[in-house]
This record gives structure tokens, C-alpha cells and sequence, in this order.
């Protein structure tokens, strides 16, 4: 998802957007996950809860405020306190919905942080006209920096590690390392389309290519529901398809053909609409 083509998400009222996501459940050994996947009006957008012992971890926090409101409540169902709220990267979907969560210490890498405070007003006022009063009107900027590197909260170690070159230019993933967990966010869809803003794959590529080689019992894409290892394969394969169709294309609907006449059972084919404005610009 990005800023400036909100025209091309299908138009729902606010009101009559489905307000139910769907929620998944993981149970670790110390752990458990929570995934909060929205509905296709909202980009089958995940945001996660890690449920320590003690305590809430949340990763990202949705893009329409009905499914970010559902989420803080289903947050608070848990009756934990809420450590931090990470942000993975500066698309809208990924952190509109933290007006809900400003109680709690928001985070994210110094460069979204820029990002959203630099953007943020002209990402809001993009989307306002099609979503309404769905559409937060506050810019909540993180206040805290995760810089790359391992921590532990009650007894679950984090690893951050900031991925250039891939969906959104940074993306901070989050490896659960004694968990086997990995939360890749938007460097993996699990079996919907992708937002393509560029046409250079091999970086992104890269980053599948090392996750590929390490052993993880979870992967949690950033849209789509939770997933494994297969998860990493699926998108690398996607995401050479994706090269060759860039290469076999010059205008979104030869793109869209090739991918999803590829890809048929993925959902969200209008996200391919959105890449297609990057990719060849306006009416392409
Ligand atoms: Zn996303």
C-alpha cells in the first residue's frame, strides 16, 4: 500500500466496511502470537501481539480504524500490559492505527520514524477522500528508535534487523531467534498479490534468499494469514515471476495477466492496480 493512490483501493463507505478481521493463534512454549489479519478492504493487512508471561508486544497496528479499534480490543482482552508497540515500516497500513495505541511506547527504525514524520500528513490527506472518517487524522509518530541488534523482553529475545532495498525501501524484520519465529512483515505476502514499487527485485531477493537458509517453525508475512517456511519460497518464486512479467510488460494490465494468470487463487489482484501507478505512472 502506498501514499498516493488511494483512488485505486475499491471504494467502501466507511460504514459498510466489514469489520471483522480474522484472528490466528500460535502457541510457543513462552510465547503467543496473536495475528490480527484485516479484510481486503484494508489490504489483508496482519498486525501481531506477542504475548509474553508478562507482557504485550505489538507489531504494527493496522490501517482503517475500525479494524485498529477491533484490534486494541482484542489487545486488552488479553488483560497484559502493552510493553511496546513496534512499527515496521512507514506504510499507511502499517501504522494509521497507532492513534489507538498512544498510551503505550510506540518504536520504530530512525528512518520510518523520518518517513512518518515527514509523510505521514500528506499520506492521511491521500487516503481521507476515499476512506472517510476510517482514516485516522493524526500523525502518531514513534517516539522511541529500535536500532538493529537483540534484546529480551521477559524472556523473549528480539532480534531487529533493518532490510533496504525491499517493499517498502526499509523494512525492519524481526527474527524471534530461541522461538524459531521469524516476523518478516512486508517482505513476505502469504498468498496475496504484492505491492511492486519498483522494478529492481534482486534486493529483495537477497534478504528471502538468507531467511531461506535459516530454520524458522513460524514466518509472519505482513499480509496474509501466518505461515512457515514455505511461506519464503512462495514469495522468492513469486517475486522472479514478477521479474519476468516487469520485463514482458509496459503497461499494468499485460503485468496484471501475467500474475495473476500465474497466480490465480492469490487474493487482492487490485493491489497489482496500486504497483501498476509506480510502476508506469498515472493511467498506466
Ligand atoms: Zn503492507
Amino acid at each position: 500500500m502506498n501514499p498516493q493512490t488511494a483512488e485505486m483501493v475499491p471504494r467502501k463507505r466507511s460504514g459498510s466496511l466489514p469489520e471483522i478481521g480474522v484472528m490466528t493463534v500460535i502457541p510457543l512454549e513462552n510465547l503467543r502470537i496473536h495475528t490480527y489479519e484485516a479484510p481486503e478492504a484494508a489490504v489483508f493487512v496482519n498486525s501481531h501481539i506477542l504475548e509474553t508471561e508478562n507482557r504485550l508486544i505489538v507489531v504494527d497496528t493496522q490501517f482503517l480504524r475500525p479494524h485498529a479499534e477491533e484490534f486494541r480490543r482484542y489487545a486488552d482482552s488479553l488483560d497484559k500490559p502493552i510493553d511496546r508497540v513496534i512499527v515496521t515500516h512507514s506504510h499507511p497500513d502499517h501504522w494509521f492505527g497507532c492513534e489507538y495505541f498512544r498510551d503505550a511506547a510506540i518504536y520504530a527504525l530512525s528512518e520510518v520514524t523520518d518517513q512518518i514524520r515527514g509523510g505521514g500528513e500528506a499520506m492521511i490527506q491521500a487516503y481521507a477522500p476515499t476512506f472517510g472518517d476510517a482514516i485516522t487524522e493524526t500523525v502518531v509518530v514513534p517516539e522511541h528508535i529500535v536500532r538493529p541488534g537483540t534484546e529480551t523482553v521477559d524472556g523473549v529475545t528480539l532480534a531487529y534487523e533493518k532490510a533496504d532495498g525491499a517493499e517498502a525501501g526499509v523494512n525492519l524484520v524481526i527474527e524471534l531467534p530461541e522461538n524459531r519465529v521469524l516476523i518478516a512483515q512486508d517482505l513476505v505476502y502469504n498468498r496475496v498479490h504484492v505491492f511492486l514499487q519498483q522494478k529492481e527485485m534482486d534486493p529483495w531477493l537477497a534478504h528471502l534468499r538468507r531467511f531461506q537458509e535459516k530454520e524458522y517453525d513460524v514466518v509472519l508475512p505482513g499480509h496474509g494469514l501466518p505461515a512457515n517456511m514455505q511461506a519464503l519460497a512462495d514469495m522468492a518464486g513469486y517475486l522472479e515471476d514478477a521479474k519476468s512479467a516487469l520485463a514482458a510488460s509496459s503497461d499494468v494490465e499485460t503485468l496484471k495477466q501475467h500474475l495473476v494468470g500465474k497466480y490465480p487463487f492469490y487474493r487482492g489482484d487490485y493491489i497489482l492496480d496500486i504497483s501498476g501507478r509506480y510502476l508506469y505512472g498515472t493511467g498506466g
